[in-house]
C-alpha cells in the first residue's frame, strides 16, 4: 500500500489524435538501443486492435481475486516493427528510384488509425490514449518472483528496478493492458516511470505537459480539491479502463461523448440515435458509462443555456494549474 496514489484523467472528447505525447515520452525515455519498438505512451484509435495488436485478448490481470498466469507475451510483430528501407541501393548504389521497405509491411504501430467502425456517413472512431495504469493491484507487480516490481510509498507509482529484474517476463505476461515491455538489449523487462523524476521535483509527466489538446490531468486521488477527486468521485464521469481486469487502474477516461455526432438515417435526415453505440463504449468503461454521459450531456446544456457548469469549468480546464495538482 502506498501512502497517495497519484492518477490520471484523459478526457477523450478533447484528444485530436496527434501523438505527441508518444514523442514526448519517446524522446525523453526510449529512444535509445532496444527500445525502438516501446511506446510506453501510445495513442489508438477506437474501434481498432491498438498496440500491441489486440491487447484485450493476450489475458493476465486478476478473476475472482486470483493473479491469471495464462497470459500471453505478445510476439514482437504485434507491436509493430522498425521497417527497413532500400535507402543503401537507391541513394549510394543508384538502383531504383523509390524508397520503399525491404519487406512489404504487414502491421505496424498505428496500421489502422483512424479506420474506426461503420460505413459512411455513420463511421466513427475516436482516440485513446494509452500509458501504464500504475494500479493500486497492479497484476506486474504480483507476479514477479523477483520483487523486482514495487509501488512507491510517497506516490503510488509503479516501477521496475532494472537491478533486481532478471528478464523472466512474468510482468509481461500478467499485464493486461499490455504495458510491459522487454527489452531484447538488455535482457529486462521494461515499462512506464510515470515520469517520477519530474514529478518529484512538482511538475508534470512530459506525456501530460505536451499534450496538445489539454486533454490530461493530473494529480493525487486524495486531493479533494483537485480535479481527479472530482471528476473520479465526485461527478463520477472519469472512468478505468477494463476494470473487470481487476488491476485497479489509477488513469480514469472521460468518456467520448456519443451524442454528437447522431446516425444518418437512410433519407438522409439527421436521426436520434448516437453514432458510437453505448454498448462499445461500456465494454471499454463499464457500467457507469451511461451515467456518466447524461452528466455530461446535462452539464454541457447548462452552459448552452449560458448556466454555470462547475463539471464544465473543470474539464475545460483553463491553466496548468487547473489540470496539475503536484
Ligand atoms: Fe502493472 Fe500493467 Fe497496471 Fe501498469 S497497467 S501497473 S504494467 S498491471
Ligand atoms: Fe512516458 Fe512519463 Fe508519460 Fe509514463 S508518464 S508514458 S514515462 S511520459
Ligand atoms: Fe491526444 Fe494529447 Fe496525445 Fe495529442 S498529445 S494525441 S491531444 S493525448
Amino acid at each position: 500500500m502506498s501512502q497517495r496514489q497519484l492518477a490520471y484523467v484523459f478526457d477523450l472528447n478533447k484528444c485530436i489524435g496527434c501523438h505527441t505525447c508518444t514523442m514526448a515520452c519517446k524522446q525523453l525515455w526510449t529512444n535509445r538501443d532496444g527500445r525502438e519498438y516501446m511506446y510506453w505512451n501510445n495513442v489508438e484509435t477506437r474501434p481498432g486492435k491498438g498496440y500491441p495488436k489486440n491487447w484485450e485478448q493476450k489475458g493476465g490481470g486478476f478473476k475472482g481475486g486470483a493473479l491469471q498466469t495464462d497470459g500471453k507475451i505478445p510476439p514482437k510483430e504485434d507491436y509493430g516493427g522498425v521497417w527497413e528501407y532500400n535507402l543503401e541501393e537507391v541513394l549510394l548504389q543508384g538502383k531504383g528510384n523509390q524508397v520503399v521497405p525491404h519487406e512489404k509491411p504487414t502491421w505496424g504501430v498505428n496500421w489502422d488509425e483512424d479506420e474506426g467502425k461503420g460505413e459512411f456517413p455513420n463511421d466513427h472512431y475516436f482516440y485513446l490514449p494509452r500509458i501504464c495504469n500504475h494500479c493500486s493491484n497492479p497484476a506486474c507487480l504480483a507476479a514477479c518472483p523477483r520483487k523486482a516490481i514495487y509501488k512507491r510509498p510517497e506516490d503510488g507509482l509503479v516501477v521496475l528496478d532494472q537491478e533486481r529484474c532478471k528478464g523472466y517476463r512474468y510482468c509481461v505476461k500478467a499485464c493486461p493492458y499490455g504495458k510491459v515491455y522487454f527489452n531484447l538489449q538488455t535482457q529486462k523487462s521494461e515499462k512506464c516511470i510515470g515520469c517520477y523524476p519530474r514529478v518529484e521535483k512538482g511538475v508534470p509527466p512530459a506525456c501530460v505537459a505536451q499534450c496538445v489538446g489539454k486533454i490530461r490531468f493530473v494529480g493525487y486521488r486524495d486531493d479533494k480539491d483537485g480535479p481527479i477527486h472530482k471528476l473520479v468521485e465526485q461527478w463520477k464521469v472519469a472512468l478505468p479502463l477494463h476494470a473487470e481486469y481487476g488491476t485497479e487502474p489509477n488513469v480514469f477516461y472521460v468518456p467520448p461523448m456519443n451524442t454528437t455526432p447522431l446516425v444518418f438515417e437512410e433519407d438522409g435526415r439527421l436521426g436520434d440515435k448516437p453514432r458510437i453505440p453505448l454498448a462499445d463504449l461500456e465494454a471499454l468503461f463499464g457500467p457507469g458509462t451511461k451515467q456518466a454521459l447524461e452528466t455530461l450531456g446535462r452539464e454541457m446544456q447548462k452552459r448552452r443555456e449560458a448556466k454555470p457548469s462547475e463539471l464544465t469549468e473543470i474539464l475545460i480546464g483553463y491553466t496548468n494549474k487547473d489540470r496539475y495538482r503536484l
